[in-house]
């Protein structure tokens, strides 16, 4: 037996899925209100004799592995290990010796944590001063917020005592190693600083931000914040701080808070906007949007009107725009952060981000001329993936402007040829499709069918058989293509109709709808293409999409 068999025979997907989601009894299956989308009536199935879950509000669905791998928003090979240890099958590691040393250090940092936590609840002074902040015990403890007192060895010794030697402690980047005449030691990375544990998706501790006491003048010097130096477990490029505690309202709200600070998202949290993470001190990359886009497609971002600000985030919000993300952008007064505006008032933050405009609105309104337009904003417009979204904006800046749509475009095309995209330019990938959250419509239907047919594999019904076995064909399903997790949905769907073959007939034709939409679509781009080239040459080119876009119309009718 495989690892999965293994899990999947010694649990029951009724219990792992209770353990995050409350379920009700619904005939053989259980019923709950989706986790992955708002709803107020249940449409989220689970069945335990199918071993599979499906929700008809969102069209998720899966065997157990998958619904780990959304609710906790990690990959599959997380996903069995976290399945492994509650099922008590023990995952081989890919590589034993890698494995021992990074859980020996996620120990070493989870005990320094406990550490600075400890030493916060004895200085009233920096109690004082968090509360001054407007953060209060309970957020404290949430994000389990410490002290690293003045001293050269405090948390050196104290991970001492614990059997951590120096060099460990120098890996997990908590130690410096000194050379003096005295010779070589270790002294603490981190003095008199407000310690901020960096969390990895799990929770677990991989690193920390120190912000420096504020009486303490001189050691300012060294920087405000200090980081984590790049470790084992530490990669500051691939993590967002608060993720682990945001996940699950970024999924549910799909939506997520973006800021700039630790304490902005800590007050954010605290203010109820749970959603809320912060990149530490790096321009969004993209292995953060990829952490981010499991969950949401949606992201809102805080400025204030500061023009340096604005300038800041650009290069994060082209990269978003190009990995088909939306933005928004959620205004905060100005020369404020999110934090101190929460400290304020609460409610102020709170209308900000629901009343988010998106970037490109946002830009149009800071920007007036033709000039600063071209510059700043329809670069955005160019990074947008989908042509309808484009082509949606475009009309805003050419009425704006009072130009052409022609003549936008041509600047937009202008963009695209002088620097390709500008963020692969400057060393970007585009995100692999696999992660892709939504699938499309087409894949939707034909995940659909698929399950139909396994649902009804041993049919006697001849005029079925030969439906399924022409689709097959038609849609080149292979064997591996049909999981029996798919069933699930045909099952609920379908198990009252009066006639299957009708309802297997009806599914096929809006998968064909859906082919011909998008050839619509394809032509469509062609065309206008050609239309903006104006070249006298490709006349005959254009006439035969023309006739092509005619003959697809008149398919689509007659379905
Ligand atoms: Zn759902």
């Amino acid at each position: 037996m495989t690892s999965v068999e293994q899990i999947k025979s010694r649990l029951n997907i009724a219990d792992v899925v209770q353990g995050y989601v409350k379920l009700q009894k619904a005939g053989v299956n259980f019923k709950a209100n989706c986790p992955f989308h708002q709803e107020k009536t249940p449409s989220f199935f689970v069945s335990p004799a199918r071993e599979s879950w499906h929700c008809f509000g969102c069209s998720r669905g899966g065997d157990m592995f998958s619904f780990v791998m959304e609710i906790e928003g990690v990959g599959f090979l997380d996903s069995l290990k976290i399945l492994g240890l509650k099922a008590g099958v023990e995952i081989t590691p890919l590589d034993r010796k890698d494995k021992g040393e990074k859980e020996h250090l996620h120990e070493l940092m989870d005990s320094a944590k406990k550490f600075f936590e400890a030493r916060l609840k004895e200085d009233s002074r920096v109690i004082d001063y968090l509360k001054s902040r407007g953060v209060t015990g309970e957020t404290a403890k949430k994000f389990g917020i410490g002290f690293a007192p003045l001293g050269w060895r405090n948390l050196h010794d104290f991970l001492k005592l614990k059997n951590y030697s120096g060099l460990e402690m120098e890996k997990a980047g908590l130690t410096i190693k000194s050379s003096g005449p005295q010779g070589s030691g270790y002294y603490d990375r981190f003095r008199n600083r407000i310690m901020f544990p960096i969390t990895n998706s799990s929770g677990l501790t991989v690193g920390f931000s120190g912000r420096i006491v504020p009486w303490d003048a001189e050691a300012e010097k060294a920087g405000k914040y200090i980081n984590s130096p790049q470790t084992v477990l530490f990669d500051k490029s691939k993590l967002l701080y608060g993720f682990d505690k945001a996940k699950t309202e970024m999924r549910k709200q799909d939506m997520c808070v973006l800021v700039e600070g630790q304490m902005d998202v800590v007050m954010s949290h605290q203010a109820g906007i749970e959603n809320t993470v912060a990149v530490s001190g790096t321009a969004l990359t993209h292995e953060q949007l990829n952490l981010i886009k499991r969950l949401t497609q949606n992201i809102v971002m805080a400025f204030d009107k500061d023009a340096a600000g604005i300038g800041a985030a650009s290069r994060g919000i082209e990269l978003a725009f190009e990995n088909g993300f939306d933005i928004k952008i959620a205004l905060v007064p100005l020369g404020k952060d999110p934090a101190d505006t929460i400290k304020e008032d609460a409610s102020k933050w709170k209308e900000a981000v629901l009343g988010a405009v998106h970037a490109i609105d946002f830009y149009l309104s800071v920007y007036q001329d033709r000039k600063s337009i071209e510059k700043n904003v329809l670069p955005y417009i160019a990074a947008l993936p989908s042509e309808i979204e484009k082509s949606r904006w475009i009309k805003k800046v050419a009425d704006k402007l009072e130009a052409s749509e022609e003549a936008v475009w041509e600047e937009i095309k202008k963009i695209k040829k002088n620097s390709g995209s500008r963020a692969q330019a400057a060393g970007g990938r585009n995100i692999p499709t696999e992660s892709h959250p939504k699938k499309t419509r087409r894949n939707l239907l034909m995940d659909r069918l698929k399950g139909f047919i396994i649902w009804q594999d041993k049919t006697e019904d001849k005029e079925l058989k030969e439906l399924f076995d022409k689709a097959k064909n038609d849609f080149n399903f292979k064997e591996e293509d049909f999981k029996e997790s798919l069933a699930l949905e045909a099952e609920l769907l379908y198990s009252g109709s009066e006639s299957l073959l009708t309802e297997a007939q009806a599914i096929i034709k809006e998968i064909e709808k859906d082919g011909i939409k998008e050839k619509l679509e394809e032509t469509a781009k062609k065309i206008k293409k050609i239309e903006l080239q104006k070249s006298d040459g490709e006349k005959e080119e254009l006439n035969r999409l023309i006739g092509d876009f005619q003959t697809l119309m008149k398919k689509l009718n007659q379905l």
